[in-house]
C-alpha cells in the first residue's frame, strides 16, 4: 500500500476545553444543522424539536448501531415494529391508565405548575407574588396522567378513545404469542424494537433529554425464572459497553443500581446508565427486571395465556424479562455532548465533534484543492465512486481551512482532497479529524484504507 505521511501538524493541543452548559451544544446543533427548534417560524413549540440534515443522518446511524447490535448480530433477537395506536385495553391491563402518573403542583397565586419531585431543584419565581423576587407557593401533589389521549373515528367520545403510546414496550408483549407461534425462536429470546413514544411530560427541559415526543429502543428478553438476574448482570454489561465501543468517555459513563424505594411494584431489580451531561449525571438507558408482570397482566386481562411450553418436558410456565430500555434521542444527545471538544492548537481555538465513524452523519468529505487545472471533475469522480459505499460530501466552497472547519464541526472523520500531485499520480491526501494527520495514500489503496480506518 502507497501510504506516506505528508502532514505531520499532529495535533498539538495545548487544552481541550469541558462543557459548562448544553448552551454550546444547542448552537452547534442550530448552526450546524443537527437540531432546530420545531415551527420556529411561528416562535417554535416549547420541548419540541426537529433534526436537521446532520441531525437525521445521525440518529439513522445511531438506531442503526442498535439494530445491528442488538438484533442483526444475535441469534436470539429477532425485531418488531408495532403500531403506536394501540387497543385501549392494552394500556388499562398495563397500569398506564391508573397509575403512570407524575406528581404535579400548583402555584396558588400564578398557576405556574411543575412535577413535584423537581420542585427542590429550580427556583421558580412567582410573577404574582407580593415581595420582588418571590418564590411561587406550590401546593399539595396531585397524580398527572402522563398519556396523551386522542380518538380513533370521527366522533370525540369516551368509547373511541385511544392512547398515544407512552413507551414501546407493550407493543413487544402483546405480540409475545405471535412471535413465538411464527418464528423458530427458544427461550431464552428476545423482541426488540425502536419507535416514537409520548409522554406528556410535566416539565421538559435541557434540551432534548426529556421531550413529550420522542424514540426509544426497547428489547424485552424472555428467559427462565431462575435465570433472571444472570442475564440482568449480562445485559448490564453489554448496554453499558455498547456506550463504550461507540466512543463514548468511560469516565463519564456508570451503572447506578436503583434503590429498593425506587423500584417499580413488579421489578426486584433496576440499574440506569447514567451519562455525566453538564447539567450533572443523569439517566440514558434504563436495564430492568420485570418478572412476569407484564405477561400475566395481558394473559389475565386478555383471556389468552401468554406461556412458554418446554418442547422436551412439556412443562409450560410464564418467562421472565429483562429490559434494556434505552431513549433514542437521549443517546444523541450523549453522543453529541461527548464528541463536543473545543481544543486550542496552538492559539488557536478549533470546534470538534468527534464521533465514532460508525456514528458519524458523514463519514468522509471529498474535496478539490483548486477550482482549476481538471481538480473539480477528478473530485466529483471520486466523490461519486466512494458514495455508493459510504455517506459522503463534496465541498468546494473557501479555501482549504474554512473546509476542514466545517467538517471537524460536522464530525466528518475523514477528508479526501485532490491536489496538483493528485493530477499526476492518482493519490490523494487524507486528513484524520482527530489527530489532523494527512497520509498520501494511492487511488488502489484507497478502498482498503477506509476499511481499515473507519471498520466498515
Ligand atoms: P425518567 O426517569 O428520565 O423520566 P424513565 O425512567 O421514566 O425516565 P423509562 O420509562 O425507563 O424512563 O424509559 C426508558 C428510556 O426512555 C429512558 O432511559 C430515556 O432514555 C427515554 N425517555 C423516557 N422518557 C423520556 C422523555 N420524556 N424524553 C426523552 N427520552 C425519554
Amino acid at each position: 500500500m502507497t501510504s506516506e505521511t505528508t502532514n505531520t501538524t499532529a495535533l498539538n493541543t495545548n487544552e481541550t476545553k469541558e462543557l459548562e452548559s448544553l448552551d454550546e451544544i444547542v448552537a452547534l446543533a442550530k448552526r450546524r444543522g443537527f437540531i432546530f427548534p420545531s415551527s420556529e417560524i411561528y416562535g417554535g413549540l416549547s420541548s419540541c424539536y426537529d433534526y436537521g440534515p446532520l441531525g437525521a443522518e445521525l440518529k439513522r446511524n445511531i438506531k442503526a448501531a442498535w439494530w445491528r447490535s442488538m438484533v442483526q448480530l444475535r441469534d436470539d433477537v429477532v425485531g418488531l415494529d408495532a403500531s403506536i395506536i394501540m387497543h385501549p385495553k392494552v394500556w388499562e391491563a398495563s397500569g398506564h391508565v391508573a397509575g403512570f402518573t407524575d406528581p404535579l403542583s400548583e402555584c396558588s397565586k400564578c398557576g405556574t405548575r411543575a412535577r413535584t419531585d423537581h420542585i427542590s431543584s429550580k427556583k421558580y419565581i412567582c410573577p404574582k407574588g407580593t415581595k420582588k423576587g418571590e418564590e411561587c407557593s406550590f401546593g399539595e401533589a396531585r397524580a398527572f396522567n402522563l398519556m396523551f389521549k386522542t380518538n380513533l373515528g370521527p366522533i370525540e367520545d369516551p368509547s373511541n378513545t385511544v392512547y398515544l403510546r407512552p413507551e414501546t414496550a407493550q407493543g413487544i408483549f402483546v405480540n409475545y404469542q405471535n412471535v413465538v407461534d411464527s418464528t423458530r425462536v427458544s427461550l431464552p429470546f428476545g423482541i426488540a424494537q425502536q419507535g416514537k413514544s409520548f409522554r406528556n411530560e410535566i416539565t421538559t427541559r435541557h434540551f432534548t433529554f426529556r421531550t413529550c415526543e420522542f424514540e426509544q429502543m426497547e428489547m424485552e428478553f424472555f428467559c427462565r425464572p431462575e435465570s433472571m438476574l444472570e442475564w440482568y448482570e449480562y445485559w448490564r454489561g453489554t448496554r453499558l459497553q455498547w456506550f463504550k465501543d461507540l466512543g463514548v468517555n468511560p469516565e463519564k459513563l456508570k451503572l447506578r443500581e436503583h434503590d429498593s424505594d425506587e423500584l417499580a411494584h413488579y421489578s426486584s431489580a433496576c440499574s440506569d446508565v447514567e451519562y455525566r451531561f453538564p447539567f450533572g449525571w443523569s439517566e440514558i438507558e434504563g436495564i430492568a427486571c420485570r418478572g412476569d408482570f407484564d405477561l400475566t397482566a395481558h394473559s389475565t386481562a386478555s383471556g389468552k395465556k401468554l406461556l412458554w411450553r418446554d418442547q422436551v418436558s412439556n412443562e409450560t410456565f410464564i418467562p421472565y424479562v429483562v429490559e434494556p430500555a434505552l431513549g433514542t434521542d437521549r443517546a444523541l444527545l450523549t453522543f453529541l455532548t461527548d464528541a463536543y471538544k473545543v481544543e486550542d492548537i496552538d492559539g488557536n481555538p478549533r470546534t470538534v465533534l468527534s464521533f465514532h465513524p460508525r456514528i458519524a452523519p458523514n463519514k468522509l468529505a471529498v474535496f478539490p484543492l483548486l477550482k482549476k487545472d481538471g481538480q473539480p471533475e477528478k473530485a466529483s469522480e471520486l466523490y461519486k465512486s466512494l458514495k455508493e459505499h459510504y455517506q459522503c460530501i463534496y465541498d468546494d466552497s473557501g479555501n482549504i481551512g474554512k473546509r476542514y472547519r466545517r467538517q471537524d464541526e460536522a464530525g466528518t472523520p475523514l477528508c479526501i482532497t485532490i491536489d496538483h500531485q493528485s493530477m499526476e499520480d492518482s493519490t490523494y491526501t487524507v486528513r484524520d479529524r482527530d489527530t489532523l494527520k494527512q497520509d498520501r495514500i494511492a487511488h488502489a489503496d484507497l478502498r482498503q484504507f477506509l476499511f481499515n480506518y473507519l471498520g466498515f
